[in-house]
């Protein structure tokens, strides 16, 4: 059989609830809906850092944050860890990697394992960006959205007989969120809906989730909305009124840049239909993890609430997966290098033996995998940092239920405090209170479900090989790109995994 080609299109902060296929209430995307009504929607998918860069390294490399050494986005790839990419290269596949890489040090490093790439410096700009590829560093005239993709399809167009893997990483939606000229009608002021939790008074909530600096009202500045916020506005008592001015200011920018996507994956599709690609390409539309539009009252990610955690994921694979078909299982960012590498005709445990994740391929076939794992595990490194104030922590998600951590410590990031306070627990019961808004982590009622969450957590810290929080013992994850005491964690791991494997 041919082996298929992937096509990896990747946005930058976009949350399923701004895609029409996942039921959004603000916006339509009939070209995403398109993947979904021919493939898949994948209903649990999480990132498991949420933040730019740590995202990218664990999609690459298959791990933790702790494993591949990104934990922030100021922390280095150890690029000793192998990628997917490497291992589909090693047999063959065309590698191609365009738009937003964001990895090592002020996200410049240049990728590794690609045949053709071209990519923004850091977090790249929207329009005439600069770009770098193997000759320099040019700038190149237009629209961040439509240049990533006319550089993925003249490359699909050159790249010949071989199969291919493509990474297409938008920039988009990513602050500070400009849109394209041709998308400047859209949404007018007023129309957007608020969505339920618009105006959250975190009672019940730790005072970590309390204190962060991500509210649309006192922390969205003038940068964000490109104008100062009027004068009537202003002031504590003009807090509503000025949340509800902001939010549809925020989001009308917001979903014009996604407009350009989705018009952007429709291009793409038609290329495939005409170049008669369609049958034998994976066709995956993801972003590196989600983000609060106006939800708590945010924007912004970070915090393990589920518009944060939850990455979208629409595959359409027509060999195997079931046009229309849905996906509940719990899968996070860690399991696609296996996945892919499992569609591409590879064993994951030979081809990427670093790896912590699994193939999840089975459930794209729909079937049933009965120990599948039933919850993920989630760290965000990150302490407290100035911008943000979003305090690190851990957590695990299953279907029915979340319990989160704030262990109360910085941990040493560059340009994080060394801010301590009470460590603290939430529990949310996802079924009884799918938004997220009553923490009953001391309610009497829950202390069995707890106890048990408590119990699963260290479990899944025990299988990724993480360090739950113990004060000043806990190592620091500062390591540079080459450390030896990371080098010696993933050399015990890969011995680890080939014995039990
Ligand atoms: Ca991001």
């Amino acid at each position: 059989m041919t082996r298929p080609n992937i096509i990896f299109i990747m946005s930058d902060d976009h949350a399923a609830h701004a895609i029409s296929a996942y039921g959004s209430r603000v916006n339509h995307t009939p070209h995403l809906d398109r993947i979904a009504d021919q493939g898949m929607r994948m209903d649990a998918v999480f990132c498991t850092n949420s933040i730019c860069s740590p995202s990218r390294a664990s999609i690459l490399t298959g791990t933790y944050s702790h494993v591949n050494g990104v934990s922030s986005i100021w922390t280095e790839m150890d690029y000793r860890v192998p990628t997917f990419i490497d291992a589909l290269r090693g047999t063959g596949y065309k590698t191609g990697m365009f738009g937003k890489w964001h990895l090592g040090e002020h996200g410049v490093s240049q990728p590794r394992g690609f045949d053709a790439w071209k990519i923004f410096p850091g977090q790249g700009d929207y329009v005439d960006p600069e770009m770098i590829d193997e000759q320099g560093s040019h700038t190149v005239p237009g629209y961040a959205t439509d240049i990533v993709t006319d550089l993925t399809l003249d490359w699909i167009d050159e790249v010949g007989d071989a199969p291919f893997v493509a990474m297409v990483h938008h920039k988009a939606p990513h602050r500070p969120w400009i849109p394209d000229e041709k998308h400047k009608h859209l949404y007018a002021d007023g129309s957007i809906p608020e969505p339920e939790t618009f105006f959250d008074d975190y009672a019940t909530r730790s005072r970590a989730v309390q204190n962060v600096h991500m509210t649309l009202a006192d922390d969205m500045g003038a940068d964000d909305l490109k104008q100062e916020v009027p004068a009537h506005l202003r002031g504590e008592e003009n807090r509503e009124a000025r949340m509800r001015w902001k939010y549809q200011i925020y989001m009308r920018d917001y979903l014009q840049t996604v407009q350009s996507i989705d018009d952007n994956v429709g291009r793409l599709l038609d290329h495939l239909d005409a170049r008669g690609l369609a049958e034998n390409t994976l066709v995956v539309y993801t972003s590196d993890q989600g983000f609060f539009l106006g939800d708590h009252g945010w924007f912004d990610k970070r915090l393990m609430f589920d518009q944060s955690l939850q990455m979208p994921m629409l595959m359409r694979w027509p060999a195997e997966i079931a046009a229309g078909s849905r996906c509940e299982g719990i899968i996070t960012n860690v399991d696609f290098a296996a996945t892919f590498l499992d569609i591409a005709g590879l064993d994951p445990a030979e081809a990427l033996p670093t790896s912590q994740g699994r193939s999840f391929r089975p459930l794209l076939r729909g079937e049933e995998v009965a120990d599948w794992p039933d919850a993920a595990y989630y760290r965000y490194w990150e302490h407290d940092d100035p911008i943000h104030g979003a305090p690190a922590h851990y957590g695990i998600r299953t279907a029915d239920h979340k319990l989160i951590y704030y262990y109360g410590a910085g941990l040493g990031v560059p340009g994080a405090s060394d801010a301590v306070f009470e460590p603290e627990w939430e529990l949310y019961d996802l079924k009884a209170d799918p938004t997220e808004v009553r923490n009953v982590a001391d309610d009497p009622a829950y202390a069995g479900v707890r106890a048990d969450l408590e119990k699963k957590l260290a479990a899944y810290q025990e299988r990724y090989d993480d360090e739950p929080y113990r004060g000043d013992e806990t190592p620091r994850p500062e390591w540079g790109p080459y450390d030896a005491e990371l080098f010696a964690r993933v050399e015990a791991y890969v011995a680890k995994i080939r014995q039990t494997s």
